[in-house]
């Protein structure tokens, strides 16, 4: 196993563990981008979603929905950004699936969005006709 997050989701490497299920470890993130920024690993390997069953998606997306209630009612969030990048594009670095939960509270100053795109009506039509039947 030469995955990081294999290893960490096998606790093979250590970690600090906020939960751990048969399929899944929630660990902190070793440089957090806010106080409690979490990571919702599969212990399966799985490069990106597109690689995962919607079983494991759907339980994966259950815990972080979890995870960001725990933030909430302990005081550490008053609200949550849930990522979830796949593929180097999208700012993917670690090639193992996971989830970030990361806590917000009221000027933070944590940047998630830099910039906006100018999208004109008809590739809006364009896109539309692409993504039809998901
Ligand atoms: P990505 O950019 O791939 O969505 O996010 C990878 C995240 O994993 C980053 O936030 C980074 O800080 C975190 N990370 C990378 N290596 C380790 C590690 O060895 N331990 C922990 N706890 N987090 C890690
Ligand atoms: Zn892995």
């Amino acid at each position: 196993m030469n995955c990081v997050f294999c290893n960490i989701a096998n606790g093979v490497f250590s970690s600090n563990t906020v939960f751990e299920n048969e399929n899944f470890r929630v660990i902190l993130d070793i440089a957090p981008a806010n106080s409690g920024h979490c990571l919702i690993l599969p212990k399966k390997h799985a490069e990106n979603i597109f690689e995962m069953s919607d079983e494991l998606v759907k339980e994966a997306f259950s815990l972080a929905k979890r995870t960001a209630n725990k933030l909430r009612e302990s005081g550490l969030a008053d609200g949550v950004n849930i990522l979830q990048n796949n593929g180097e594009v999208a700012g993917q670095t670690v090639g193992h699936f996971h989830i970030h939960v990361i806590p917000r509270k009221e000027n933070d100053e944590v940047t998630i969005k830099a910039k906006t795109y100018d999208l004109e009506e008809s590739e809006a039509i364009r896109v539309m006709s692409l993504l039809k039947e998901i």
